[in-house]
């Protein structure tokens, strides 16, 4: 399995940890059309400390896989669970571009067996290279918060569903040892 590295520019200024800290993988899709959108919305800056949003490892639709930040590095990619987990971001379109629409809550992009064989693979590699790695999530099971939908301040939407009801848990549980936490996910074992 290749893994490229494309670190991006602020790594250096993430917190460090000891991978020993991580505990825990969270699977999310970036509802994004593609790895280059993907990639400007990683570099914007978001915080004083001169970084921004990202996952550790991205994985486009024909199976690449990127690291953009190192498991020793704490990105900022779930709230309140980034010390102790790796994030792991596939592309796909989910509800872009309407993200919060109350109408446009159903993401219709499927994910490609590539980009799942290459998820699985990634998975597995993490669990033998870090120990400590014993759960997995999706993000929507870790963030459940409601917003105001953009197109109707009466309703309520969803403010991350990634990686959402077309994401294959069955088959991938079948594939990893990890121990899925997410009560979502739990849904499609
Ligand atoms: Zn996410």
């Amino acid at each position: 399995m290749h893994i490229e590295e494309q670190a991006l520019p602020y790594e250096d200024l993430l917190d460090n940890r000891p991978l020993k800290q991580v505990e825990l993988m969270v699977i999310h899709c970036t509802e994004l059309p593609d790895i280059a959108t993907a990639r400007m919305y990683g570099e914007k800056i978001h915080y004083n400390s001169g970084t921004g949003n990202s996952g550790h490892y991205y994985i486009d639709r024909d199976g690449p896989i990127y690291q953009w930040v190192k498991p020793e590095k704490i990105a900022h990619h779930v709230k309140g669970h980034n010390k102790q987990s790796i994030g792991i971001e596939i592309i796909n379109t989910g509800r872009y571009p309407e993200w919060h629409h109350s109408q446009h809550q159903q993401p219709d992009e499927t994910y490609p067996d590539k980009q799942i064989d290459s998820l699985i693979d990634l998975i597995n590699h993490l669990h033998r290279t870090i120990p400590s790695l014993k759960h997995i999530a999706g993000h929507e099971d870790l963030d459940s918060e409601l917003i105001t939908a953009s197109d109707d301040i009466t309703k309520k939407v969803r403010r991350k569903i990634d990686p959402g009801p077309l994401f294959p848990w069955q088959h991938v549980m079948k594939n990893i040892q990890l121990i899925n936490i997410g009560s979502i996910a739990k849904k499609y074992e």
